[in-house]
């Protein structure tokens, strides 16, 4: 990808909408694919009461819309402000009593997991049948939007998010007398440009440097906290569409949801 290319990529701009301040890529295509759309508003003739404690709204109780879900709220049911970086906002905004811990678990990941998927680790990486893995570093690219994999002198590889279509972790044995299960690598199948089928490709932590190593599994860490793919994903006119075989809601986000499940049954 050429450093022009990249920059257009992470062109930002400031949009209003009645919900507030967004702050969106410049192309719709160069989207984040853990986005969100804003939610269409209940109208309000529609909503005479809070859909949450039924109170009747009247000149004194205001009608309020939850920013995530877009229903409508009184102010004791739809007061608290979270950030909802999936869908672009600047600052915290209004959201209602349902939607607000789903946000701030996200606000976590953004705040925390991500700073970790950008920075990148060093994995041996194995790409299809090859015997030899090569030692590269792994990171999410700046919109979200690629693995980037760079390995000695010219080797670069990229990955589409939204084209990965399974992931598998893979994960040491549990130590005897119990404790947590530690992520030693992840094996993804995706559709590769021009390719044929699905290509897959794995990722181990080394064994030998210790540091970095441990960089290694908090990265893998921070792929289960990648939040839930959105039920569907805005299609970009402006792309030519991925193969059949790859029109889906990325898979890989679900799998991931459900190793993560997996880990927490495991971690009790
Ligand atoms: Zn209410
Ligand atoms: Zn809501």
């Amino acid at each position: 990808m050429s450093s022009e290319v990249a920059a257009r990529r992470d062109a930002k701009k400031l949009v209003r909408s009645p919900s507030g301040l967004r702050m969106v890529p410049e192309h719709r295509a160069d989207g984040s694919p853990f986005g969100l759309e804003e939610p269409p508003w209940v109208p309000d003739k529609e909503c005479p009461r809070c859909m949450q404690c039924d109170t009747k709204f009247d000149f004194l109780t205001r009608k309020h819309h939850c920013r995530r879900c877009g229903k409508c709220f009184c102010d004791k049911c739809c007061g608290q402000k979270v950030a909802l970086r999936r869908m672009c906002f600047v600052d915290p905004v209004r959201q209602c009593a349902g939607c607000a811990p789903v946000s701030r678990r996200e606000a976590d990941f953004y705040d925390r997991q991500l700073k970790l998927l950008l920075s990148g680790a060093t994995f041996l990486v194995t790409f299809g049948n090859s015997e030899k893995p090569d030692t590269m570093v792994c990171r999410l690219s700046s919109n979200q939007r690629f693995l980037l994999l760079d390995g000695d002198a010219d080797d670069h590889r990229e990955v589409e998010v939204a084209r990965i279509a399974a992931v598998q972790m893979l994960t040491e044995g549990l130590p005897p007398g119990g404790g947590n299960a530690r992520a030693t690598g992840m094996t993804l199948q995706y559709t590769a440009p021009g390719a044929e089928g699905l290509t897959q490709l794995t990722l181990t932590a080394g064994e030998d440097a210790d540091g970095s190593r441990r960089q290694a599994t908090a990265w893998l860490a921070a792929m289960h906290k990648v939040p839930p793919a959105p039920r569907s994903l805005a299609p970009c006119p402006a792309e030519v569409p991925p193969p059949a075989s790859a029109r889906h809601t990325p898979l890989f986000l679900v799998t991931l949801q459900a190793a993560k499940l997996l880990y927490e049954s495991r971690d009790q």
